[in-house]
């Protein structure tokens, strides 16, 4: 039988793992008293027998003194029991071999003391020591199966002596007892050393289980791109966190960043150059973590921060500032030169919330306020935008429950062509004046709407009335109406524009839709086929709010679009910032190398039409030539036209009449 088979040198190693000692440990650790009971009984037994015939040093006091040493060992392997965890692997693997030695001293002075007893005893006696020796030697083997070494060395010591002492009494009973003593104990050192290779086995395959199930267990806890902690074990350790510092002075904050612009990544340089800038982003995180500050990947391109024994608002600020920065530094990933920002919000722990979800949804609150008003940058949870986030439910449940259909309305402003001074068409602009609230604009009524997916309804209901105005109003009327980034993602929405447009027989080329150029940049790739499908079927299409989202020429070129807006934010300051005009000039000037329509909006004084005219641009719209109107007017009077909103001091009338 190969008892060393190929797996040695792996078992030795296992031998030498920490694993097989501790379980070695505690199997010892239960037969040891069994071992010591066995040679217990079998020295009263013998020692009884000797009683008369012997001295009684060697028929009392040896054996008490062995039945005292063998006593105690019980006792304290009883004691021992399980408790191998307190104990390293030095300690147990010292006490195993000091165990080794303990019971090869008491093998040898079982078996000096029973050849000593020898020459007092019977014929009878003789066989007795022989049988009783017999048997210790198989229990102790028995007993001692986990610990090799003490088994072998108790048979040597025992087995070798006792065959040599019996061979050479040439008593044939003696002898054969010796002889069938030496068989019997190499077939159970055989079975012992079997056991044994069967036991490491079981061992090593536990440990190598027990490796596969923490390393499942780790990787359960990771984000395998990033190598960063996931969303749930950010989680765990979030209401950890929660817990430990209820009712303690301790503190700590939650954070969720996002990436400003990786949609437009995954969009232009497809998915896997975006992984790899998840990976490179994962890996700057990761060198900024701290025993005090980790990060985690909770999804997408959307990152978990807790910062531990830190609540200062100017120092969380300020690592916020770090991050961003961090996290701006380009990426160079298949051979092109990405940038990207990072937004981050932040709710610190008690002020903000003392709840794990409550906590992550401040957070997320104030993220959606940086990425709203500070994009790149850092908001920190605060009363301020607790109100906000107030105001936004109690508006999202009035645009839940309201009849819309009766409490909005459309109001209609004119875009002019400044050169022959004719209204070219009408933007449409929704009004909601709740029974509740009063008059809330859209600013506010259409991000909350949009968040919530009610746009989508919203969108068609207005849509509706537009058509209806259109349908009343003179053929030439055009009216521009605008799409929440949300519908242009939507599909079916789109299709519902489109079906709804055709059944209200108004002419498509009637309309513009105006989407933002954030809107496009947030999933290009659907916004191209969203618009592809409304420019074919005959609407015109306009770029919102042109210069604020950082499209680059690329995207426009790749657009069906047939206007650009340039975002009011560059007429403000027209007339007296040169950097205005000359990103205005510019825009004029790709528009017409792109034959777009560049239409200007936000005019508000004759100084910035002025400069505007001299910049290139021939449309217009703004209070200068009339604000929003509840009618929509025909184009023919439009020259009389004065926005029901305007005041006495607006210029549209006075300039146009
Ligand atoms: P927008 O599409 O850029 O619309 C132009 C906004 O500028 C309107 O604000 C208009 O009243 C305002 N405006 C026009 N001329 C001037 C001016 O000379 N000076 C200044 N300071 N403002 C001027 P309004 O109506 O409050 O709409 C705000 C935004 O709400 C719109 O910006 C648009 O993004 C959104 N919105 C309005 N109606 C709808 C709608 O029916 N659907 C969707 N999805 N969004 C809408
Ligand atoms: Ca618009
Ligand atoms: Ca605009």
């Amino acid at each position: 039988m190969r008892l060393f088979d190929a797996g040695a040198t792996r078992r030795r190693r296992a031998a030498e793992s920490s694993e097989l000692t501790g379980a070695q440990f505690d199997a010892f650790s239960r037969q040891v008293p069994l071992l010591y009971f066995i040679l217990l009984i079998n020295t009263g037994a013998v020692a009884y027998t000797h009683l008369d015939d012997s001295p009684r040093w060697l028929s009392v006091y040896v054996p008490g003194v062995l039945g005292s040493i063998g006593l105690t060992r019980i006792l304290v392997w009883l004691r021992r029991r399980g408790r191998h965890r307190h104990l390293t692997d030095g300690e147990i693997r010292q006490r195993l071999s000091a165990a080794s030695w303990i019971t090869a001293i008491f093998g040898i002075s079982f078996t000096t003391w029973a050849f000593a007893l020898y020459p007092y005893g019977d014929a009878d006696a003789h066989v007795q020591i022989a049988f009783s020796t017999a048997i210790t030697v198989i229990g102790c083997i028995f007993c001692l199966m986990h610990l090799r070494r003490a088994a072998l060395l108790l048979t040597v010591i025992m087995v070798v002596p006792f065959t040599i002492f019996f061979v050479r009494t040439q008593n044939s009973i003696l002898m054969t007892i010796a002889l069938n003593m030496v068989f019997v104990t190499i077939a159970i050192i055989v079975m012992m050393l079997v056991h044994y290779r069967d036991f490491a086995n079981l061992i090593e395959s536990r440990k190598t289980l027990q490796d596969l199930s923490d390393a499942n267990l780790r990787l359960a806890k990771l984000d395998t791109l990033t190598g960063l902690t996931n969303r749930r074990s950010f989680l765990e350790q979030l209401e950890g966190l929660c817990r430990e510092m209820a009712g303690g002075c301790r503190t700590f904050a939650v954070g969720v960043i996002d990436l400003d612009g990786f949609k437009q990544v995954n969009d232009l340089h497809g998915h896997q150059t975006g992984d790899q800038v998840l990976e490179e982003v994962g890996k700057r995180l990761m060198r900024l973590q701290s025993a005090e500050c980790t990060f985690a990947r909770l999804g997408g391109d959307e990152f978990g921060l807790l910062v531990r024994n830190e609540n200062q608002i100017e120092s969380l600020l300020t690592l916020g500032g770090k991050i961003s920065r961090v996290l701006k530094e380009p990426y160079r990933c298949a051979g092109a030169n990405i940038r990207l920002s990072a937004s981050l919000g932040i709710a610190q722990f008690p002020v903000a919330a003392t709840t794990p979800h409550q906590l992550f949804e401040r957070a997320d609150h104030a993220l959606y306020q940086a990425k709203e008003h500070r994009r790149g940058g850092t908001t920190i949870f605060s009363g301020e935008i607790e109100s906000a986030i107030r105001r936004a439910s109690m508006i999202e449940q009035l645009l839940r429950e309201a009849d819309l259909d009766r409490e909005m309305t459309l109001h209609y402003q004119p875009i002019i062509d400044v050169t022959n001074r004719r209204v070219v068409s009408f933007e449409a602009l929704a009004r909601w004046r709740s029974s509740i609230l009063g008059d809330v604009p859209p600013s506010e009524f259409i991000p909350v709407a949009e968040r919530s997916d009610l746009v989508h309804a919203i969108t068609l209901m207005l849509l509706g009335k537009v058509l209806g105005a259109l349908q009343m109003a003179e053929p030439c009327v055009r009216v521009s109406f605008n799409l929440s980034a949300r519908d242009l993602n939507s599909p079916d929405t789109i299709l519902a524009i489109i079906d709804m447009i055709r059944r209200s027989a108004v002419s498509p080329a009637r309309l513009t839709i105006e989407i933002t150029e954030t809107a496009v940049i947030r999933d290009f790739n659907q916004a191209r086929h969203a618009l592809s499908e409304l420019k074919q079927f005959g609407v015109h299409l306009s770029l919102d709010d042109f210069g604020t989202g950082f499209s680059s020429l690329h995207c426009i070129h790749r657009l069906p679009l047939d206007k650009v807006k340039i975002d009011r934010s560059f007429v403000r300051e027209i007339d007296f910032d040169a950097g205005a005009q000359n990103i205005v000039r510019s825009i004029v000037s790709m528009c017409r190398s792109l034959r777009l329509t560049c239409v200007v909006e936000g005019v508000e004084t004759e100084a910035q039409s002025t400069v505007l005219r001299k910049l290139g641009c021939n449309v217009m719209q703004g209070y200068l030539f009339g604000r929003p109107a509840p009618v929509l007017n025909d184009p023919i009077n439009a020259w009389s036209w004065r926005g029901d909103e305007a005041n006495s001091g607006d210029m549209a009338g006075e300039l146009h009449r």
